[in-house]
């Protein structure tokens, strides 16, 4: 049977993102007009031009490289205008394409290069994102994100932020940034802070790094979720054919307590993570169903969408609109949100409408 979902019909669905960067999806028209506010010089004058520029930047297969261009969108995320709006089109852009909760995670320490407070930061991103919903109904959270090249004081500075804004919007705490060299444990001491207060955790782990990156993550930092999980594959022995031979300890884990993954497809080729679409291991995962999610990363430096990373899946393995509820679904769960805020999402917004859909489509 050929498969019926077109793009109009991928953008219609309900949707779910957990992983995204906000000083990785800006709109570049807004880069352009806040960089001519405050006097910042950019490589390209046109929205078209300096959109080919970031994705050109992130795409020469290394995650070092890949992250280069943050220091352009974080220089004109300097005040509290430019927070404000970058993190309303954030949320407006995913209402746009019917994703009806997102997660965005930053990291507030890279935008206080001109004077604002920490507080300053969380309240202009909180104030947009606010704003954002009350005009589109979109739910969200935001996740702060500690960075694996700085000391882990600064981790703890983070951690302690993410407690104390978390009855304001922020729902979770994460560790991003350059990975092979910065083993996770090395900020042990900020994550076993947010567990004991009782906070949720999410690492990005085993992006450019292997499968002990995962493991530390899960086993020495307590992550509910794994960003990226791409080198988990390495656990997994696989015959000719793609059948498992036998599975390691950690990937049996990750598969029997449900810890979702956070895959992020187009940004794992643009970094080097995989070789190809082709050869990400995201359907054998799907296959011996791990608890995965799909994500965009960074909307900007990717040059994606959530409809274009699904639409990647449908056009690669053949997903059908069953699977599409099934990842919306598993996203929804693995949500930091309150249960009883997951639950109403889940069965008055995702089931809803895809049954609409499901009723459209067979006529
Ligand atoms: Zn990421």
């Amino acid at each position: 049977m050929t498969n019926k979902l077109t793009e109009e019909i991928v953008r219609k669905v309900p949707k779910v993102l957990l992983h995204e960067h906000l000083d990785g999806g800006l709109r570049p028209k807004t880069i352009l007009e806040l960089a001519e506010k405050d006097k910042i010089d950019l490589p390209e004058g046109t929205p078209e031009a300096i959109a080919e520029w970031f994705h050109r930047g992130a795409s020469r297969g290394s995650l070092p490289l890949y992250l280069e261009g943050f220091g352009t969108t974080i220089a004109v995320m300097q005040t509290k205008e430019a927070l404000e709006r970058v993190a309303y089109e954030s949320l407006i852009d995913a209402h746009l394409e019917n994703i009806c909760y997102a997660e965005m995670r930053f990291h507030p320490g890279f935008h206080t290069q001109k004077g604002l407070s920490l507080e300053d930061v969380m309240n202009s991103v909180l104030t947009g994102m606010s704003r954002a919903e009350s005009e589109t109904g979109i739910k969200w959270g935001l996740i702060v994100c500690a960075m694996r090249n700085m000391e882990p004081s600064v981790s703890m500075e983070m951690a302690e932020l993410a407690v104390n804004y978390r009855n304001k919007g922020v729902v979770g705490f994460d560790l991003a940034g350059e990975e092979a060299g910065h083993p996770p444990k090395k900020h042990v001491d900020a994550f076993h802070y947010i567990q004991r207060e009782n906070g949720n955790i999410t690492i990005h782990a085993g992006e450019a790094f292997g499968i002990k990156s995962i493991w530390q993550a899960i086993q020495w930092c307590g992550a509910h979720r794994i960003g990226h999980a791409t080198h988990l594959i390495e656990d997994i022995t696989l015959d000719e054919s793609g059948k498992i031979i036998q599975m390691g300890p950690l990937a049996q884990y990750i598969l029997d307590k449900r810890v979702p993954l956070e895959i992020c497809l187009l940004s794992n080729v643009q970094t080097g993570a995989v070789s190809s679409i082709e050869a990400h291991p995201l359907p054998i995962y799907w296959k011996y169903k791990f608890r995965i999610t799909v994500n965009t990363d960074n909307r900007l430096m990717s040059n994606t969408t959530m409809t274009n990373e699904l639409m990647t899946i449908i056009k690669h393995w053949n997903f059908n609109l069953d699977d599409l509820e099934k990842l919306a679904l598993n996203a929804m769960k693995s949500s930091f949100l309150p249960y009883k805020k997951r639950l109403d999402l889940i069965y008055n917004v995702i089931k809803t409408e895809y049954a609409k859909i499901r009723i459209e489509m067979e006529k």
